[in-house]
């Protein structure tokens, strides 16, 4: 997978601190305000909105925190 060669002991980025790949994230229920800017950023489209309400796909999921970086309610964070 794409964030174990980027996470490896060779690679030559730095991943931000604050984004951490390979963790998972979820989406705060009170916090999301359905904006779906997320789903529009994720690059796997691994968040899907149904029913009302916003969720990500664990399986689909790299880790790479766009989605994070880019919701303007602070509405996900890595578990
Ligand atoms: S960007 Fe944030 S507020 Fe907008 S749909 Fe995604 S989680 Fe909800
Ligand atoms: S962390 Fe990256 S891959 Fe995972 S849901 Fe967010 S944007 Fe998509």
């Amino acid at each position: 997978m794409f964030q174990h060669v980027a996470n490896s002991a060779k690679s030559p980025y730095t991943l931000p601190s604050k984004y951490l790949r390979g963790k998972i994230v979820r989406i705060i229920p009170e916090k999301c305000k359905k904006c779906l800017t997320c789903i529009e950023v994720c690059p796997v489209r691994a968040i899907s909105e149904k029913d009302g309400k916003v969720t990500i796909d664990k399986d689909e999921c790299l880790g790479c925190g766009c989605c994070a970086a880019s919701c303007p309610n602070a509405a996900i964070e890595y578990e």
